[in-house]
């Protein structure tokens, strides 16, 4: 397929129009930033660890019946996906207390949670992406209630299949975004799933392996990534 004019540039990815209307090539930048782009940095050869890790996770959920826009990768740095419409939220689902939900609740980082929890952001930067519920998803028209169930059903089977995966390397799924986009009548899974897009920490020492290293300057950042890339692609190592 046939690269073509630059369509989007965010935050850490760009996508390319190809020669075929229903693809995309996302290609996959070092540029790292947090606290909505107030903190930026880059982080070496995360664009090429993250292009590897989300093509191997979005191949497991394939493989596990969940729908996705995944096609293949083409090279270190780009994979080609099918071209969707972004819906404007984040689904956020946490097995473990961290991050926004201890401010919000007022718990310690590291707090269990006896049962799954999933949010919905609205995907508005002049706003700081703000924690939004199922009525107000309806009342702005943001996406239908099928299409809420659907990303719902979705969300908890893909954390299912995660921390099973994740546990088999030693890395507990602490909580993660997701992004889901609309491609021909149907809601697939979108964007990225990466240590930039999930908090994993190591079993037994909690050793923290994902962006938060980068948030709260803790250095080793590139090791961390690498490590969790070596683990996922070489799982019995
Ligand atoms: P929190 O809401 O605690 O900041 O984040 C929860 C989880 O979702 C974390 O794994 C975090 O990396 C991910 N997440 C939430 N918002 C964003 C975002 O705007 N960009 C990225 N890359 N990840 C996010």
């Amino acid at each position: 397929m046939e690269k073509r004019n630059k369509i989007y540039e965010g935050k850490a990815k760009i996508l390319f129009e190809t020669d075929n209307p229903d693809y995309l090539i996302q290609y996959f930048k070092d540029d790292a930033t947090a606290f909505n782009a107030q903190k930026k940095g880059t982080i070496h050869d995360k664009g090429i660890m993250n292009n590897k890790i989300s093509s191997k996770i979005f191949e497991l959920l394939e493989s596990e019946g969940i729908p996705t826009h995944f096609e293949k990768m083409l090279n270190e740095r780009e994979m080609l996906v099918k071209r969707v419409k972004i819906i404007p939220l984040e689904v956020i689902i946490r097995n473990i207390a961290a991050g926004t939900l201890c401010r919000l609740l007022g718990l310690e980082e590291g707090t269990s949670l006896a049962s799954p929890t999933m949010e919905f952001c609205y995907k508005e930067d002049k706003l700081n992406d703000p924690l939004i519920n199922e009525y107000h998803i309806r009342a702005l028209k943001i996406a239908s209630d099928q299409e809420i169930e659907t990303m719902k059903k979705f969300a908890f089977q893909i954390n299912s299949l995660m921390t099973n995966f994740f546990k088999s390397l030693k890395i507990d799924l602490v909580d993660f975004k997701l992004e889901f986009g609309r491609y021909k009548d149907t809601v697939i899974l979108a964007d990225e799933i990466s240590p930039d897009t999930c908090r994993l920490w190591e079993v037994g020492t909690g050793e923290k392996l994902d962006k938060d290293r980068f948030r709260r300057d803790m250095g080793n950042i590139e090791e961390a990534y690498q490590e969790v890339l070596s683990r996922i692609t070489q799982p019995s190592g």
